[in-house]
């Protein structure tokens, strides 16, 4: 059960807001099996703080850390971490990767932005292009739409019959389980928005001539099917959620909620991971001329 259902969390008034919430991202994440009714999720995080500031300044020294993490996980080029981005048309996942990795060492991190396949890439199964784009040893990769949409888009927009959709689920467990038992740990964001912020986005790209290139008439027809992809999207969490390779709910009306709230869980699954330095080599005697 998700705990971060509406109106329900509520900061205790002798606890912050930031330890409230700390003992609660966790709740954030989908349990293996259970089921999800997204309209019962909550889309707005400033109905769960008092204090936004504390929050943005906590956001800051957590990128602090992430970016001190990221570098020895390149210097110890053992284990890789892959972490994936899924949402509605506006729901965030451009800004939230500029905004969590900004100062990350962009030699270390590889983003994957997934479009409508090519026609080489649908002459393959699905999942060629998305196993050539994973993380190698020493990297974080970051998936901007991914294999997902091959569950998501094909199916509500009927590209591919549900003979075909639905034993992907299986098929994407699997992969994912290939990838967790070769190294990589991977954590998956839905970040959620409701259909009033959705509106307020599309209605910004449109009337904001700097934002106007990312408006896409397509994404108006999308749009209509607001209630399809919320369905297509709940059976994906429900059937690929799995103990290694977890999908977490984000509210992300707010972005500055947002940015903390996946900051937060990458600098925590990073510290699980225990990147250490590799061992220096032996200087003893060794003059540099
Ligand atoms: P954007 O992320 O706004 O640049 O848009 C990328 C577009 O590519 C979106 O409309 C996606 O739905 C579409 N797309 C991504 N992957 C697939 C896929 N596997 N099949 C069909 N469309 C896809
Ligand atoms: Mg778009």
């Amino acid at each position: 059960m998700l705990i971060l259902t509406k109106h329900s969390l509520r900061p205790g008034s002798d606890t912050s807001d930031l330890e409230v919430l700390m003992k609660d991202l966790d709740s954030l994440r989908i349990r293996p099996s259970a089921k999800v009714r997204l309209r019962d999720i909550e889309t707005d995080g400033k109905d769960l703080v008092k204090d936004r500031a504390e929050y943005e300044q906590s956001f800051i020294t957590l990128r602090e850390e992430l970016i001190e993490l990221q570098a020895r996980l390149y210097a110890e080029s053992k284990q890789k971490l892959l972490v994936v981005f899924q949402a509605m048309d506006g729901g965030g996942k451009d800004g939230t990767i500029r905004s969590v990795f900004q100062g990350v060492n962009p030699q270390g991190v590889v983003v994957t932005s997934f479009k409508a396949p090519t026609a080489l890439e649908l002459a393959h199964d699905f999942l060629w292009r998305v196993h050539n784009a994973v993380p190698a040893n020493g990297y974080i990769g970051v998936f901007n739409r991914s294999h997902y949409e091959d569950v998501l888009v094909v199916r509500v927009h009927k590209l591919v019959s549900e003979n075909v959709w639905k034993p992907r689920f299986e098929m994407i467990n699997a992969f994912e389980q290939l990838l967790t038992q070769t190294g990589t740990r991977i954590v998956k964001f839905f970040l959620h928005i409701s259909k009033d912020e959705q509106k307020k986005r599309f209605e910004e790209r449109i009337n904001d001539p700097s934002k106007r290139w990312k408006f896409d008439p397509a994404d108006l027809e999308k749009r209509k099917l607001w209630d399809d992809y919320q369905a297509a999207f709940e059976d994906m969490l429900e059937s690929c959620s799995t103990k290694e390779s977890p999908w977490f709910v984000i509210p992300a009306d707010q972005n500055w909620f947002r940015d903390y709230a996946v900051c937060r869980i990458l600098v925590e699954t990073l510290r699980e991971m225990k990147p250490r330095f590799p061992d220096p080599p032996d200087v003893s005697g060794v003059v540099v001329r």
